[in-house]
């Protein structure tokens, strides 16, 4: 039984949804100045400076990318967390992953930035009616447009867990499979992107979402009747995607979070040796699972 009114109309501020940064617009957009100032005829345009950094602040980064709960199928015993600036203080903090995020950036031919944009997850009252990240990105106008003037250039996507296929939902749905699939959404737009304005997508997955479950570690046996098909759906959902011609699926490495943490997160300080070596260590493994997933049906 749903506990909240399912409709057409964001939920997200109502309590069941989870937002990160408030207001909570699911679109947010950054244009670089260079970008503007090409378009303006080298004007002097200070659009991009006066925008807050899109993953806002250390806390908020953390909760849309960096995090990750202990977790027994990596081997993690402590969570992956830079709430706080010391690193010891890590293993109590009151942080966690609240809503799926994906932050596009393209760069043009040159590797210029052109254009970035945030994008998360909307609550409608029941995971169907969720609108994914993705859906936005599909969704924004402003990308298409700034797509046509970033020929032969790359967008990439960096995403708190890979595009659900088939995945979603907390019920065993009685036979069949939740409706929404991020990875036929994604797929379709690679394609169309690289057609129209010969640009291509790579993704950057910052973790696994349902695809590394392994039967035995379910609490029950109605656990394990419920997301055993959502992890199979899930790790099909990853082979499209890694075997697609169209898009370029990796994990994150060292060089991406220090890009994000320079470029997106509203902070002074840099970011520790050793929170970069926690979380290269679970990108490692998510890595070596990607590689386990093309090397088995
Ligand atoms: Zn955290
Ligand atoms: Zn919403
Ligand atoms: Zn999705």
């Amino acid at each position: 039984m749903l506990l909240f009114m399912s409709s057409e109309k964001c939920q997200c501020a109502s309590g069941a949804g989870k937002q990160i940064w408030t207001p909570g617009e699911h679109i947010v957009r950054r244009t670089f100045a260079a970008a503007a100032a090409a378009e303006s005829g080298g004007g002097n345009s200070e659009s991009g400076a006066l925008v807050a950094p899109l993953l806002g602040s250390r806390a908020q980064f953390c909760s849309a990318l960096f995090h990750a709960p202990p977790s027994p199928e990596w081997g993690n015993d402590e969570a992956v967390c830079v709430r706080h600036a010391s690193f010891t203080l890590r293993a109590k903090a009151d942080c966690r992953s609240k809503q799926v995020v994906a932050l596009a950036v393209l760069r043009d031919s040159g590797r210029t930035l052109r254009y970035a944009a945030r994008y998360t997850n909307c609550w409608r009252g029941d995971t169907e009616r969720t609108v994914h990240a993705e859906d936005w990105m599909v969704r924004d106008g402003e990308l298409e447009r700034a797509l046509a003037t970033a020929q032969d250039g790359e967008l990439t996507l960096y995403l708190s867990y890979q595009p659900c296929h088939h995945s979603g939902g907390h019920h065993a749905l009685r036979g069949r499979a939740h409706a929404k699939s991020c990875t036929r959404v994604v797929l379709d737009y690679a394609g169309r992107v690289r057609r129209t304005y010969g640009v291509s997508l790579l993704i950057r997955c910052c973790n696994v979402y349902r695809a590394h479950w392994r039967d035995s570690m379910h609490a029950s046996e109605r656990d394990r009747l419920t997301y055993s098909p959502k992890t199979r759906a899930a790790q099909q959902g990853l082979r499209l995607l890694l075997r697609s011609p169209l898009v370029e699926l990796h994990s994150m490495t060292a060089r991406d979070w220090q890009f994000l943490w320079r470029e997106f997160v509203d902070s002074n300080e840099s970011l520790s040796d050793e929170h970069v070596a926690q979380r290269e260590a679970l990108d490692r493994s998510v890595r070596a699972f990607f590689a386990s997933l093309l090397a088995c049906d």
